[in-house]
């Protein structure tokens, strides 16, 4: 087990100004708290933070991040509270270790690459701060490497767990040897056979090269030495994993693998390198197109080197790095050096996924202290999207901003359409809710449940918003159509298929065209007759049961009127002036040709404003009666001392009579003005009389489809 004094010692020679005192509180703070736990080694439970925030330091990490190592299970796994380390440690311990916490918390359910790649991103959200990260991929470490106590199914799934999240997170951090560290620990467990057969076919290798890399060594040390080069010679091997999965992925053999070994030349500056490569060149010779000059043309996230392969000793085929101590450590531990390495990554896609990493990237390479960096390094603000789970535990990515109703429809647009209620974490939520990292979302369906136009309002997303808006244009659509049909069964008396030449004529590619085109009120039925003429005899003009008027604004046939269908009952009219239609969206109304039907009378609202004068009321009321109109219903209100104001409900044949009616009691001596009321709003401000109003209401639902008022009188 690492020391205290060996830690503390490690940060001071990196970070000589560091709070040592802080880092022997932590230790002595956590030591206390996990007094009485073991791990499943038998080991006291302390040893783990303890490694952990030796890891920690090996990267080289502020003392922050540190205290965070030695302090990271204690409020998860012993009863310390958050708010003890805050009062003890201050706020940015308190936060960094409630960081990692929180991402423990996460539980990893899929094995499916893009899922895989959705759980790493609500990782990286998650933490917030690269330091939370870091600490969190040092904690895996340490428990990678002591998981031979567990269980195999545990090992199996842990190490499933760490290949698909932590290792390529650590990947794109750029911290390589964690990286295949991870791997290869993951490997052992993951596929035990064929990662200790690859072990040994690896340890057969290299004593087999053995000679040649020794050679090969001495040779390059004595020829830098006598060129005055200082250079330091390290031998590489392939990582297993990465082995592994390259001969799987290009289906080679072992042999076959050329880059098993590598050569690190570190040197002490830059034109050190180049005179070393021309060095190694003239000893060697080299393979054609492998040379590769990274200190020229660095990668884009920055890493730097010489690479070449030579044939070396023996004809061996050997892949050589030089590079300087600066780069070798950038390229090594580097955070967030290697997120675009062999190029991996580099499919534009990802490329614009990753844009905030390489950004990342960018402002640790111009920062001047990486450690001082770390503190604002907070990795939500690169993070554009939120990462939620369905019950079942599929994790979706949205837009940040999204709400439960984007969730749904990205589940399905059936789900969408009849979601009727939502829980997030087991709580119910409103559709307007925004949705947080992590959020467990449960939706609640109906068959009867339909998409309202208000959704329009709440949805963020593309997806949700596009589903909601062809729902409501295709009911449109089959309701047209519907209606359309009813008006040729009405308009030819029978259900007809018309040929296509008829339909050519008519402008109309299919019937259902045709069909919509009638329902909605832009293909005039006179148009369909002269088509149809065969047909004309059995037409006695269309019935006004599929229009009717809006109670409302109680328009007249010839009026400007919009209409909107209602489930059911077909089309109904508003006039334009109507609050309804100015209320509401534009598209969401048709446009309608209403004519009425001769000999009808239709009820329409009036407001006359006349002198209070004895027998006034007479005059009005019997004026419209010699004009034929019947009055269904009349309310008074005095108003202005001498005035009276009439509101009364009119039944006219059309405009023209009621413009007839308006000139006759506009011409009444006393009457000061008479207008006609259309805005909408009229049930309540004719107020009708009880009974009456009644009536006048079922007139309207069953379609004015009595026998004309005067002819009843
Ligand atoms: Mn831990």
């Amino acid at each position: 087990m690492s020391r205290i004094f060996e830690i503390t010692d490690k940060v001071l020679s990196y970070h000589p100004k560091a709070d040592i005192d802080l880092i022997n509180r932590a230790y002595v703070f956590s030591a206390q708290a996990h007094a009485d736990q073991k791990r499943n080694s038998g080991e006291p439970y302390f040893t783990h933070p303890m490694e952990v925030a030796s890891i920690l330091a090996s990267l080289r990490l502020d003392e922050a991040s540190i205290v965070t190592g030695l302090l990271h299970d204690t409020v998860e796994d012993t009863d310390i509270t958050l708010e003890d380390i805050r009062e003890r440690f201050g706020d940015e311990v308190a936060q960094l270790v409630d960081g990692v916490t929180k991402i423990g918390k996460i539980k990893f359910q899929s094995s499916e690459h893009k899922q895989a790649e959705n759980f790493r991103k609500l990782i990286m959200a998650t933490a917030k701060d690269l330091r939370v990260l870091l600490v969190k991929l040092a904690d895996r470490l340490h428990n990678m490497r002591t998981l031979c106590f567990l269980k195999e199914y545990k090992r199996k799934a842990i190490s499933e767990e760490t290949v698909q999240l932590y290792a390529p997170l650590a990947h794109r951090l750029g911290i390589h040897w964690i990286r295949q560290e991870m791997e290869d620990l993951a490997f052992s467990h993951i596929e035990p056979e064929a990662s200790s057969e690859l072990t040994h076919r690896m340890a057969e290798h290299l004593d087999e090269l053995k000679d040649t890399c020794m050679r090969l060594e001495l040779v390059l040390q004595e020829v830098l030495n006598r060129q005055g080069v200082k250079a330091r010679v390290q031998g590489r091997m392939k990582h297993l994993y990465s082995l592994h999965e390259k001969m799987q992925r290009k289906h080679v053999a072992f042999d076959e693998v050329y880059d098993l070994v590598a050569f690190r030349l570190i040197v002490e500056d830059m034109p050190a390198c180049y005179q070393t490569l021309g060095i190694i060149h003239s000893l060697y010779r080299p393979v054609p197109g492998r040379f590769k000059d990274y200190i020229a043309l660095p990668k884009p996230n920055g890493y730097q080197s010489l690479h070449t392969s030579v044939y070396g000793p023996e004809n061996h085929l050997i892949e050589v790095q030089v590079r300087t101590e600066s780069m070798h450590h950038y390229a090594e531990d580097g955070i967030a050096a290697h997120w675009m390495y062999k190029g991996e990554e580099a499919a534009s896609g990802d490329q614009q996924k990753f844009r905030w990493l390489k950004q990342l990237t960018e402002l640790l390479q111009e920062a001047d202290n990486p450690v001082e960096y770390l503190e604002n390094a907070r990795l939500d603000l690169f993070v554009q999207e939120v990462y939620v789970f369905s019950r079942d535990g599929d994790i979706f990515s949205l837009p940040r901003g999204a709400v439960p109703l984007d969730f749904a429809y990205a589940v399905h647009t059936d789900v969408g359409h009849h979601c009727m209620g939502v829980r997030i974490n087991g709580e119910p939520a409103d559709f307007q809710t925004e949705l947080r990292n992590g959020d467990q979302i449960e939706v609640l369906t109906s068959p009867e449940q339909t998409p309202s136009r208000q959704w329009l309002q709440y949805a963020r997303t593309p997806r949700a918003r596009q589903a909601i808006r062809q729902w409501f244009s295709r009911q449109e659509r089959e309701a047209s159509q519907r209606m359309g049909g009813e008006i040729l069964l009405e308009a030819l008396g029978k259900d007809v298929n018309l040929g296509k030449a008829s339909l050519k004529k008519l402008g109309c590619k299919t019937m259902d065209v045709l069909k919509e085109r009638l329902g909605q009120g832009v293909m005039p039925i006179e148009r369909l007759l002269e088509v149809t003429e065969g047909s004309k005899l059995g037409f006695k003009g269309l019935s006004q049961n599929l229009m009717w008027a809006a109670d409302c604004c109680l328009p007249l046939p010839g009026d400007p009127v919009l209409g909107r269908f209602q489930p059911g009952k077909g089309m109904i009219l508003h006039h334009r002036d109507c609050s309804e239609v100015t209320k509401t969206r534009k598209d969401a109304w048709l446009e309608a040709n209403w004519r009425g039907e001769g000999g009808q009378f239709y009820p329409t609202a009036i407001q006359v404003k006349a002198q209070n004068e004895r027998g006034m009321l007479a005059r009005v009321s019997g004026t419209f009666a010699e004009c034929h109109a019947n009055i269904d219903d009349i309310k008074l209100r005095q108003f202005e001392g001498s005035m009276t104001l009439m509101s009364l409900l009119v039944e006219v044949s059309n405009r023209k009579h009621l413009a007839t009616v308006l000139r006759a009691v506009k011409a009444l001596d006393g009457v000061v003005s008479v207008s006609r009321l259309t805005q909408g709003g009229l049930s309540k401000r004719v107020r009708v009389r009880k009974g009456i109003g009644e009536a006048i209401k079922g007139m309207v639902t069953r379609g004015w489809t009595r026998q004309p008022s005067h002819s009843k009188a």
